[in-house]
Parts: C-alpha cells; sequence; structure tokens
C-alpha cells in the first residue's frame, strides 16, 4: 500500500518562540495588571524613534519614571527584547483620541493601573487600547526615510506567527487585529510611511512581503 505523506505539522508556539532570538528583561514597574484572553484583541506596530537599540530604549523607559514599555522591541538585526509577559497589559499605546476606546471596542480600562500615567488633554482622553493588545516596537525613526532591513521585517514576521499561536493555544478564536501607533492616537509618527505597504500586507497575510510562507 502507497505511504501517505504527512501533512505538515503547525508549528507550536514554543516552537516559534524557539526560531525567535528572544531575551527577557521583565521588570515589575512595566506591568500593570492582567490581560485575559477575552480582551488580547490587537497587536499595536511602534517606531521607538530613537537610533538606540533595544537595550537602550528599555533603560530609558526605566529611567524615565513614567512607567512607559511595550511587550517587545525588536532591534534592526532582528533580535528582541521582551519586556512585558503576553498575559499582562503595558503601557505602550498610552493615550489615544476621545470616542477611540468606543472605536475600537476596547472601554473597560479597569484592569489598568494606569500607574505614572498622566493626561494629555480632553481631546485624548481613552486608555483602553493598552488593557486589550500587545506593543511591538522597531528601532527605527520615522522622519529618516530609511527602509526597515529584512532581518528586522522577518523577525517581526515570526515574532507575530509567534504570538498568534500563544493566544490560539489559550483559546483565542480571532487572530488579533493589526494596527499602528497612528491609528489610536492622532498625530503620532509612528509607524512610518515606509512601513505602510509593511502593515497592509501584515494585517492580511502576517508577512511583511504579503507572501505565505
Ligand atoms: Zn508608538
Amino acid at each position: 500500500m502507497a505511504q501517505t505523506a504527512p501533512s505538515p505539522a503547525v508549528p507550536s508556539a514554543t516552537e516559534l518562540r524557539a526560531k525567535l532570538n528572544i531575551s527577557e528583561d521583565f521588570r515589575s514597574a512595566f506591568d500593570h495588571g492582567p490581560k485575559p484572553i477575552s480582551s488580547q484583541l490587537y497587536i499595536v506596530m511602534h517606531d521607538t524613534e530613537t537610533d538606540t537599540d533595544a537595550t537602550g530604549v528599555v533603560n530609558s523607559w526605566a529611567a524615565s519614571g513614567n512607567l512607559v514599555a511595550a511587550h517587545f522591541v525588536v532591534n534592526k538585526d532582528g533580535s528582541i527584547i521582551q519586556c512585558v509577559p503576553l498575559d499582562r497589559i503595558a503601557h505602550h499605546a498610552g493615550f489615544g483620541d476621545t470616542g477611540h476606546n468606543e472605536h475600537f471596542g476596547t472601554t473597560d480600562e479597569s484592569r489598568d493601573d494606569k500607574a505614572g500615567t498622566q493626561p494629555i488633554g480632553s481631546w485624548a482622553s481613552d486608555y483602553g487600547m493598552n488593557s486589550y493588545s500587545i506593543g511591538i516596537e522597531m528601532v527605527h525613526i520615522s522622519t529618516h526615510g530609511e527602509e526597515y532591513p529584512e532581518a528586522q521585517l522577518v523577525a517581526v514576521d515570526q515574532l507575530i506567527a509567534y504570538i498568534d499561536a500563544y493566544f490560539a493555544a489559550e483559546g483565542q478564536t480571532t487572530p488579533s487585529k493589526i494596527i499602528d501607533h497612528k491609528a489610536w492616537r492622532s498625530g503620532n509618527s509612528d509607524t512610518s510611511p515606509e512601513f505602510a505597504t509593511y502593515l497592509k500586507n501584515l494585517q492580511t497575510t502576517r508577512t511583511h512581503d504579503g507572501y505565505t510562507r
């Protein structure tokens, strides 16, 4: 009898994470409360807006005293620092336009301790996105007009694949929607114009170049 070829196994979250070059730098000051699976709705993409590498970015967050951080910072060479566990809230998206909690379905701010938070004006009073999302920072300056290196974009693809697999295993039925920071808060610079095509591809195929691998 002919043997049927085994179908390729879907990689587990653990296998996908093992493919990434992630180092953990969890700090209690970056953790603002629980994020149950039912509230994991978004992945928010950011530019760091500094030439400093991920280590420098994390250290500057810690030194700032405003308890801001993202879950992940992706270096230009594809190496990654994780600062906050996937099931905890980080202050990466900050305040959004008034009305955006309603628009994005992120109205419950009660799980967020809001430590370190300073209001920025009545035009941007909504804070819910932090409680419903994962934040990914890419080391990049939006005003320099530079392309994102391939190694960084591939790492972002693989990181999103890992995040999707992790939450699917936890019971998430619809993959997180991918947005960028300026979609949440008007006037923000990130992500840059150079990322627009990649963002569109990630939103549809979850790979930066639009091809399914
Ligand atoms: Zn940002």
